[in-house]
């Protein structure tokens, strides 16, 4: 007896478009009908796998695509009767993510695959801070205008980092190769567009917008706690490693990485002699905003009293971009009355001050050592 296979028809991948922006590189596959699949992630070369099940490739298309954006080459394969293989092959390790299109009003179902870099802010830090361009810190006084922030017995969060900001702003300036900016300069609360009022993310937003815009290779948010617990007190240093900085509802993953003895080096063929004019395509690293914040905890702990000794990491909106390194630095507790004695003397502000200058050139000095090994 002749068995027919009977199972419906299998889908026919038809077409592969692939669009780049800066950061950003879509691909989008065409199907004529919809498919499950799975996807995994590999290394040496990086690369992103999809399988797509009971579905064929059109012989109208080609084996292998070249590099366009994030994509290095995009290779087709059947691998048994029941699946066929896209491997992409990536530039670096990536962010990605995958969502299905039904076919609705179009007549193919769609597999759309978005890449984005997701390590630019590492990189933009550890270049600038090798090389002997200048470094530019963007200092956010937190809060401002309608909020007013934590409230003291005899300062509010507001004024009293917006002073600290200034005197750092002062520091960096006076060092060679380095400048600062601040994303507000008086008692106002930044907003986009000039306006006057906003909502708190848009202005958080607003804040990373600015630091952007002023080439920031690192975004310094300055604030002071309250807490309902008088006794609590101390400095804690906020940071987040890479991957944590796609926000836990969106669909982005990031691709496998081995674990490395190392998270700074220069990428293959880049010589150890061009480190005094080092560009952020030149390295490979990733969670540097963690590692500086170390080094700043580290220069705070002999004047400023510490609740925490390393980086503590929190989803706070500003440091989440990928493509600014940040660190948020509460400079301790208003509601503790030791710590706002210490927080209000000019003297203090200036420890303050002098310690993240002296963090961020330690950061340097150990980041060049690294790469010259
Ligand atoms: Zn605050």
């Amino acid at each position: 007896m002749l068995i027919v296979n009977t199972a419906g028809a299998k889908a026919v991948l038809e077409n592969i478009r692939t669009s780049k922006q800066s950061l950003e590189t879509r691909l989008v596959f065409d199907l004529t009908d919809s498919v499950n699949y799975k996807i995994f992630t590999l290394n040496r070369p990086n690369r992103l796998v999809i399988d797509l099940y009971n579905a064929e490739i059109s012989s109208s298309l080609k084996s292998s695509y070249g590099s366009n954006g994030l994509i290095k080459q995009i290779r087709l394969a059947r691998n048994s009767r029941n699946k066929s293989r896209i491997v992409i092959e990536t530039t670096e390790i990536v962010f990605y993510k995958v969502e299905k299109i039904p076919k609705g009003s179009n007549k193919n179902f769609r597999v759309v695959v978005d890449l984005k870099k997701g390590y630019e802010g590492s990189r933009k830090l550890l270049a600038s801070s090798v090389n002997r361009n200048e470094f530019i810190v963007a200092i956010d006084p937190g809060h401002g205008g309608k909020d007013p922030g934590a409230r003291g017995s005899k300062v509010i969060e507001k004024d009293l980092v917006l002073k600290i900001s200034k005197r750092l702003k002062k520091l960096i300036d006076s060092e060679k190769n380095m400048k600062a900016f601040l994303t507000r300069t008086d008692d106002s609360f930044p907003c986009p567009g000039g306006k006057k009022n906003c909502a708190q993310l848009e202005s958080l937003n607003e804040r990373i917008s600015r630091a952007k815009k002023g080439k920031a290779d690192l975004l310094i948010s300055i604030h002071a706690d309250a807490f309902t617990d008088p006794t609590i007190r101390g400095a804690t240093l906020y940071a987040l490693p890479d991957s944590r900085k796609v926000s836990k509802g969106s669909a982005y993953k990031i691709m496998y990485r081995p674990k490395t003895k190392t998270n700074i080096k220069l990428k293959s063929g880049v010589s150890k002699r061009s480190i005094s004019n080092l560009k952020t395509h030149q390295v490979d690293t990733h969670d540097q905003s963690i590692e500086i914040g170390s080094h700043i905890l580290n220069a705070m702990k002999k004047d400023v009293r510490l609740r925490k000794l390393s980086p503590r990491e929190a989803a706070f909106a500003v440091l989440k971009s990928t493509e600014i390194a940040s660190v948020l630095i509460e400079t301790s507790y208003l509601s503790n009355k030791n710590d706002e004695a210490f927080l209000v003397n000019p003297k203090n502000q200036d420890k303050i001050a002098k310690a993240i200058v002296k963090g961020i050139k330690s950061y340097s000095s150990d980041a060049k050592q690294q790469l010259s090994k």
